[in-house]
């Protein structure tokens, strides 16, 4: 029953080592940070990814961003292939839960046509309205026009650490809980992952760098400082949540471990950690 930290889409982005922190002098590479829970009640992926259909036909990720994240396309590298080289049958996938919509996250659904998708209301309202230019680049319907099955959440629900909280997924997973963080995008949500010891959060694009959540001298590198005012739907949503979360790691970080979507070093941390699913029984693995 463990917690597999996947890299689902390699992403060689423009913006060196001096406009984002890390990497080369023009581009720096990127990941795009999946988990993979092995739970009693079958296999729960949280965000794709990208997926087989956006590598067999790249021009469904449309230009601008196509241009500008570099996405480096493999198939060894979709959720499809990694959950299958862990020796699964990806109809074992019962449940996706989604940070958000955005084509780097939601690329690989078709891939688990079966599956439950879970996902704030209001992410999926946005992502079906398209209402503004920056929606109709970042969300590209013909990743979802097999047609899901969605499982549409509401931000309400029991507390966690403060944070107004949506209920379990599902009564099958029961620790796998949805975190209002709204900003990046209208429904964007963490989403935190109870193992046997402790919680994960994964914050999906709330951040994009570790230095941002630093709680003693939290920096931002420039360019992605510029990237996340350009992109957010509502930027000071963005940045009080983010704050929140400064907080949640100065007086829980012992308890709750957070990272990101797209952060390299935060994935090499986790990628080789041994952690274990929750069971409810409490026998943790
Ligand atoms: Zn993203």
């Amino acid at each position: 029953m463990t917690i597999h930290h996947l890299d689902c889409a390699g992403m060689c982005t423009v913006g060196g080592r001096a406009l984002l922190g890390h990497g080369g002098l023009l581009t720096s590479r990127i990941v795009a940070h999946c988990l993979l829970i092995e739970t009693g009640g079958g296999l729960v992926l949280v965000d794709t990814g990208l997926g087989t259909e956006d590598v067999a036909d790249p021009r469904r990720l449309g230009p601008a961003l196509r241009a500008s994240i570099r996405p480096q396309l493999s198939l060894a590298r979709t959720a499809l292939h990694q959950v299958r080289a862990l020796g699964h049958n990806p109809s074992d996938v019962r449940h996706i839960v989604l940070t958000h919509l955005d084509l780097d996250h939601a690329g690989g659904l078709g891939d688990f046509p079966d599956a439950q998708v879970h996902v704030f209301a209001d992410e999926l309202r946005a992502a079906t309205a398209r209402a503004t230019r920056r929606e109709r680049t970042r969300y590209r319907p013909a990743q979802w026009s097999h047609n899901p099955r969605w499982v549409e959440h509401e931000t309400a629900g029991d507390a966690w650490f403060g944070f107004a909280a949506a209920r379990p997924v599902a009564e099958s997973v029961p620790g796998v809980v949805l975190i209002p963080l709204q900003g990046h995008t209208r429904g964007h949500c963490g989403i935190a992952v109870r193992h046997s010891s402790g919680w994960l959060l994964h914050c999906g694009d709330s951040y994009f760098s570790h230095t941002e959540v630093d709680t003693d001298s939290p920096r931002c590198p420039p360019g992605f400082t510029a990237f996340q005012r350009i992109v957010a739907h509502d930027n000071p949503v963005r940045i009080h949540n983010q704050q929140r979360l400064r907080e949640l790691r100065r007086h829980h970080g012992a308890e709750v471990e957070l990272f990101c979507a797209h952060d390299p070093y935060e994935f090499e941390r986790l990628r080789t950690r041994r952690q274990f699913s929750h069971r409810p029984d409490g026998s943790g693995s």
